[in-house]
């Protein structure tokens, strides 16, 4: 069965700040940065810079690792808010690789 309508209709696409591939809002996470630190931001519509990564562990680590999400959402990250994001990063591998 295909709907006609589905091959017209826009589907928004995201770009992981890491690896740069493009895919829908859905196989991505929004990061954003608040006064409180950097949080997942699950609905998608916290106010404030935001950026996105897969839900690959990969990028996460990258992210990390080379500071280029702290660039990315011009913010420092403290330590136990990196730890964090990073349980938050395998929870989400476990739940793909499942
Ligand atoms: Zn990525």
């Amino acid at each position: 069965m295909k709907n006609r309508q589905e091959v017209t209709r826009h589907i928004p696409e995201r770009t992981c700040v890491i690896c740069r591939k493009k895919t829908t809002k859905r196989e991505l996470v929004r990061l954003v940065c608040t006064p409180a630190g950097v949080e997942i931001d699950i609905t998608g519509k916290k106010p404030g810079r935001g950026a996105y990564l897969c839900k690959g562990l990969v990028c996460w680590e990258t992210a990390f690792k080379n500071e280029r999400l702290e660039r990315a959402l011009r913010t420092s990250i403290k330590q136990g808010n990196r730890d964090q994001l990073m349980t938050y990063a395998r929870e989400l591998d476990k739940e793909g690789a499942s």
